[in-house]
């Protein structure tokens, strides 16, 4: 079974008859056979979706709710676990929904089109998730990074039981759960769907090796991986990140955590937090300062094409990292390029270790967790890979 569920304009040797952009098509073998039951848009980069494969199927936005409530569903036994209220519900074409990402951050649901797709079918996929989980607000925003490949406006929706609110007013503090952690959920024009719950599992593994390290926290957004090493038992951590805003919802976070007494007294007299650019700043740290990194860059390779630069990029900053930590030091390392393979990005921290004279010991082997599933059909979807290594020189 292979449903790679993208077909682009060059594979496609005959459309007929004629019909609109935003319909659905059904495909077929060039001697006749059925394909699938595909979603066409010639304003979007990939012009045909696959859905499904089902000839008997029946293509709706019935169908599209039906999509976004099974996925939910699938999720039944993850809403519920410990300490952790904020979830991925649909992981886009994981999920067989092109283009569309639901997060939930207990009780709001966040979605994040980037696809026409995903633009064309909203109210179905906000009416699925109102009757599937019933949250006190729904806001829907599109990727911007996605917006341009498809000529899509970037837009700020907000539906309270179902119905679209006129005005988008903001709401009191909103705070939710992630491993006992509380974080308080960021408003306005945020990143992503305001945090990147992609990253529970790893965290927690952070935690795990930060007793009595100095860690160095690049690209910390609002600190998933701080507050964890500081319930860790680290010495110290120094988190970096670009963003004025994240840095300051950082802070704030290792205050309300301190008060509530999720993290040791005493926390924010062991963190530092400052405003730069990591791949300059790694350069200015002396050696041996730390003896734990974290290097999470954002998506550094949007696109197949910009693959070999993104791989060079990725091997300066590690490569920085192995000659900059002390021996023995450990470093999680991160790529979130779905154009990026585990194959690639293992490769490059071979050629990165190389570089840096240093041997590199694979201690755990990092993913998403399950609530961002890897569809063996949509290898894209493996987009987050990463590896906890000890770096030995
Ligand atoms: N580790 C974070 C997620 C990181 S997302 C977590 O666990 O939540 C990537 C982050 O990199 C974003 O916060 C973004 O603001 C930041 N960023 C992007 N380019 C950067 C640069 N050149 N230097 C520093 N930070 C950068």
């Amino acid at each position: 079974m292979k449903h790679h569920p993208w077909i682009f304009s060059g594979a496609i040797s005959r459309i007929e008859p004629r019909f609109a952009a935003g319909d659905w098509a059904d495909v077929f073998t060039s001697d006749g056979r059925f394909i699938a039951h595909g979603w066409y848009d010639e304003k979007s980069h990939i012009i045909l979706h696959l859905l499904s494969w089902d000839e008997d199927e029946t293509m709706s936005g019935k169908f599209v709710q039906k999509l976004a409530k099974t996925s939910i569903a699938r999720r039944d036994g993850m809403l519920g676990e410990d300490g952790t209220n904020a979830l991925r519900l649909i992981h886009g074409e994981a999920d067989f929904l092109p283009g569309v990402a639901v997060d939930i951050y207990a009780g709001i649901a966040r979605i994040v089109i980037s696809s026409r797709f995903g633009d064309h079918f909203l109210q179905d996929i906000v009416r699925a998730v109102q009757e599937e989980i019933d949250p006190e607000r729904i806001e829907a925003v599109v990727d911007r990074s996605y917006a341009s490949a498809e000529n899509l406006k970037a837009y700020r929706r907000i539906f309270i039981n179902g119905e679209e609110m006129e005005k988008d007013e903001s709401f009191a503090d909103h705070l939710f759960l992630e491993d006992h952690l509380l974080y308080s959920l960021e408003q306005g024009n945020v990143q992503k769907s305001g945090f990147y719950c992609d990253q529970r599992e790893n965290r927690k593994i952070a935690e795990g090796y930060a007793e009595g390290r100095n860690v160095l926290d690049l690209f910390s957004y609002t600190g998933g991986f701080t507050l964890h090493v500081l319930r860790g038992g680290c010495k110290s951590v120094k988190a970096v990140d670009s963003s004025e805003s994240a840095l300051q919802a950082l802070m704030e976070q290792v205050k309300l955590n301190e008060n509530h007494g999720n993290i040791p007294k005493g926390s924010s007299d062991r963190l530092s937090a400052e405003m730069a650019d990591c791949f300059e700043y790694i350069r200015s740290i002396n050696e041996n300062e730390y003896d734990m990194m974290i290097l999470d860059p954002p998506k550094l390779a949007k696109t197949k094409s910009a693959l070999e630069n993104a791989l060079r990029a990725y091997k300066d900053l590690n490569r920085v990292a192995m000659m900059k930590i002390r021996d023995g030091g450990i470093i999680f390392t991160f790529s979130c390029s779905g154009a990026v393979s585990r194959e690639d990005f293992r490769m490059m921290l071979g050629w990165a270790a190389k570089d840096a004279g240093a041997e590199v010991q694979i201690l755990n082997t990092l993913s998403a967790g399950p609530d961002h599933p890897i569809r063996l059909s949509f290898p894209e979807s493996e987009y987050l890979k990463g590896y906890a290594i000890r770096v030995l020189k």
